[in-house]
């Protein structure tokens, strides 16, 4: 197979690809003289690929840059650098017609079912928006579109007569998704999709989400902070610690076998339903707070708090993504080592541990 063949396939499979992407947002002081003093780095140089009809789970504290990256592929950030590929086209500076001809093919659904409605419109006019922005259909056509949208989403058929306040949060995220499936997109980005409701809405909206993914054919980037919430959805999942991408697996894999301490942290903080497992398993107790994406620790990010950080390449080399085995991509100089025993928190403590700094 030539490199081109080997491309095009790629770019068959893959419905989005993202290679060294970093956003930065400048940082400005002075009153008299406006000067650039630095940047925050939101997302500092992450790759991923998204496949066609697959979930992809962006998980990670809140800060780490997660919702950046997903803001960024939908072209609503400009990119300080890398790329992005959609459906083999490279979207990284696309503006004008262009990009509002890529936005019917990519959708969010946003955290927030209260402030993403507008209160003054009622739900018919709020479904109908972008069908009349981007000139698919107007008048009784658009009606009956949105009527034929709400029964998609378990609302009945009459909702677009009521206002966002008559309706409960499970179902104003409903409605965001069929304002989002108006325009019949390949990819739905869903930040943090049901972390505002209640735990027993949760299963439900995220079912909801699995049966719309097969009846349209839609892939999603599903951001969370929660690994399990994502857990359910996700075929694969991307871990990310201020700014950078730390583990990637497939997802029963992840939870099985976690290789990257911070997963391995984050994972011994999800509580599992059974007192015998709870009590005899190892808590992973993070050090600090998530440090200032300003000014990022050097070498691996992760070495201020990591429990199994060695003073040798920890705080001076930058861990690159390693492909391992059955897809599992880990950044950590010592993996192997992690997850043969030959080092564990334990002997961490006998030895000297890595400084925190202030
Ligand atoms: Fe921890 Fe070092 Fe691995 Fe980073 S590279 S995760 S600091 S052991």
């Amino acid at each position: 197979m030539t490199i081109s063949q080997a491309d095009e396939r790629s770019r068959a499979a893959n419905l989005v690809e993202v290679e060294d992407l970093k956003v930065y947002f400048p940082v400005r002081s002075g009153i008299i003289v406006d000067r650039h003093v630095g940047d925050v780095k939101a997302v500092d140089g992450i790759s991923f690929e998204i496949k066609r009809g697959e979930t992809l789970g962006l998980v990670g504290e809140s800060g780490c840059g997660k919702t950046t990256a997903g803001r960024a592929i939908l072209r609503l950030l400009e990119p300080t650098g890398g790329r992005i590929r959609f459906d083999g086209d490279d979207i990284t500076h696309l503006h004008g017609d262009e990009l509002r001809r890529l936005r019917r093919r990519m959708q969010m659904v946003f955290q927030d079912p209260y402030s993403s409605l507008n209160p003054r419109r009622n739900v018919g006019n709020i479904v109908e928006e972008p069908l009349n922005v981007h000139g698919i259909a107007r008048g009784k056509e658009a009606d009956g579109r949105v009527q034929e949208l709400l029964e998609v989403v378990g609302l009945p058929r009459n909702a677009g007569n009521r206002y966002p306040h008559e309706f409960s949060g499970g179902q104003r995220q409903r409605i965001g998704l069929a304002r989002s499936l108006a325009l019949q997109p390949d990819l739905i980005i869903a930040d943090e999709p049901v972390s505002a409701l209640d735990v027993s809405i949760q299963a439900q909206m995220i079912n909801l989400l699995e049966e719309l993914q097969d009846e349209f054919q839609l892939t999603y980037l599903f951001i969370a902070h929660d690994l399990a919430v994502v857990r359910h959805i996700s075929d694969r999942i991307a871990v990310m610690y201020l700014g950078k991408i730390m583990e990637v697996a497939p997802s029963a894999r992840l939870y099985e076998r976690p290789l990257h301490p911070y997963t391995k942290a984050l994972l011994s903080a999800v509580p599992i339903p059974d007192p015998a497992v709870e009590l005899e398993r190892e808590r992973i107790l993070l050090k600090g707070d998530l440090p200032s994406p300003t000014n990022p620790p050097s070498g691996c990010r992760f070495h201020t708090r990591c429990p199994f950080a060695q003073k040798k390449r920890c705080p001076d080399e930058v861990p690159e993504l390693r492909v391992l085995e059955n897809g599992h991509t880990v950044a950590c100089h010592y993996v192997e080592e992690i997850d043969a025993g030959r080092i564990t928190t334990r002997t961490l403590e006998a030895a000297e541990p890595v400084a925190v700094p202030g």
